[in-house]
């Protein structure tokens, strides 16, 4: 896996130190400024958004810019990818929002469409089953078409092809603190590949067989696991042999380890995107894919880049990002020592922030074409 070869050998805790900053970009003398970004790593921020979510998202960006990304230094790219179409009127609300440049997908079908290897019946039954023990959203075939994206191939998309990494965004999440760093560098300089800001317990019943069907792929894959990963966090110790180990051929999972089903809450998430094109990760998920997990029972993505990143990475190339606070639906992070800042608008206002974004007729409908390469390489700002 390509790693960013630190310059000088800072601490993560040093690199912040110094490179925190305490007043507005407009004090940088202007020499500094233009080093800064001429010399911003390839990163983006990353939604996948349905047309309906337009409130939601508009308020998920202006969080996201007031807290961090509208200075000079950063405006880091938006990319939003859908399953059909974005409508006119997304299009303008979310591009008024920001003024990064911004790109519309829709997901290849490729990327989005039940593959042809899955019994339709037997993902019928799963489901049905899944459903009547309560398994949250496994009726919904867009769930588990959003989980299986979401899990490896969101990494394999064209318009990413471009950046090294990128920064997951939902519609309704708050940010409630000022970022007085630049995370993208952060991540680059410091050699990391995964950031998370929680780790919460899902309901197992989602993903029956994943733990296992992790095991077999460690099994026969040995040499992908990095020899500084750790596991152990993600394992509780029974007093049951562990059902996994069968017989020889080296292989020895210690007695009664199994997923104690801890996760990175991957709804918010700062990622390197050559770990997820890398051949670890892509394989792994190839595995679990054929396996027909995301559908038979409902594979979510935040269990699978959890064990993929204690699996393939070294635990030092993990950051807990302890300072940003946020919080999505029940799921908030609120770091100590760190002002909180006032939630943004109630839902109203946001409904009526976002109708006139889409129809001020600013930037709205100079948007990037669909996968149209020259379009692309024109900013959408002068
Ligand atoms: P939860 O957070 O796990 O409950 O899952 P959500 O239902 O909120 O889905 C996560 C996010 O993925 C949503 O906020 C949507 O933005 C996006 N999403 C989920 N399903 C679809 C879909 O079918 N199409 C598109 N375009 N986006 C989706
Ligand atoms: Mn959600």
């Amino acid at each position: 896996i390509a790693a960013h070869q630190p310059a000088d050998t800072l601490s993560p805790i040093d690199w912040l130190r110094e490179n925190t900053y305490n007043q507005p970009t407009y004090t940088l003398p202007i020499s500094k400024l233009e080093a800064l970004i001429a010399d911003k790593p390839r990163a983006a921020f990353i939604a996948l958004v349905r047309n309906s979510e337009e409130v939601g998202m508009v308020h998920s960006i202006l969080q996201v810019e007031a807290r961090f990304n509208s200075r000079k230094t950063h405006r880091y790219d938006w990319v939003f990818f859908n399953d059909e179409p974005f409508t006119e009127s997304f299009m303008a609300a979310v591009s008024n929002a920001t003024s990064s440049t911004v790109y519309f997908e829709q997901i290849i079908d490729k990327h989005w469409r039940m593959p042809d290897w899955i019994d339709k019946s037997r993902y019928d039954v799963g489901r049905q089953f899944q459903g009547s023990i309560g398994v949250g959203k496994s009726w919904l075939e867009s769930y588990h078409q959003m989980c299986r994206w979401n899990s490896g191939l969101f990494a394999l998309e064209d318009r990413l092809k471009n950046y090294d990494w990128y920064w997951r965004v939902e519609p309704d999440v708050q940010y409630t603190c000022n970022i007085n760093y630049d995370v993208f560098r952060f991540m680059r300089d410091n050699n990391m590949a995964y950031g998370f800001n929680m780790a919460i317990l899902d309901d197992a019943r989602s993903f029956p067989s994943l733990w296992e069907r992790t095991q077999t792929f460690k099994r026969y894959n040995p040499d992908m696991v990095n020899p500084e990963a750790d596991m152990r966090w993600l394992l509780h110790q029974t007093a049951e042999p562990d059902r996994m180990v069968r017989s020889g051929s080296g292989y020895h999972a210690g007695r009664g380890d199994q997923y104690n089903n801890c996760q990175f809450y991957s709804n918010f998430e700062v990622g390197s995107l050559d770990f997820f094109r890398s051949k670890e990760h892509q394989a792994y998920f190839q595995h679990l894919d054929k396996s027909g997990g995301f559908f038979y029972e409902r594979y979510g993505d935040a269990p699978i880049h959890t064990l993929s990143v204690s699996m393939f990475l070294p635990k030092r190339r993990v950051w807990f990002f302890r300072d940003i606070g946020y919080s999505h639906g029940i799921c908030e992070s609120c770091p100590p020592h760190v002002s909180k800042l006032p939630m943004g608008p109630e839902p109203d206002a946001r409904r009526i922030k976002a109708a006139e974004l889409s129809s001020s007729m600013g930037r709205g409908h100079r948007r990037i074409d669909l996968l149209s390469d020259d379009l692309a390489k024109k900013k959408l700002i002068p």
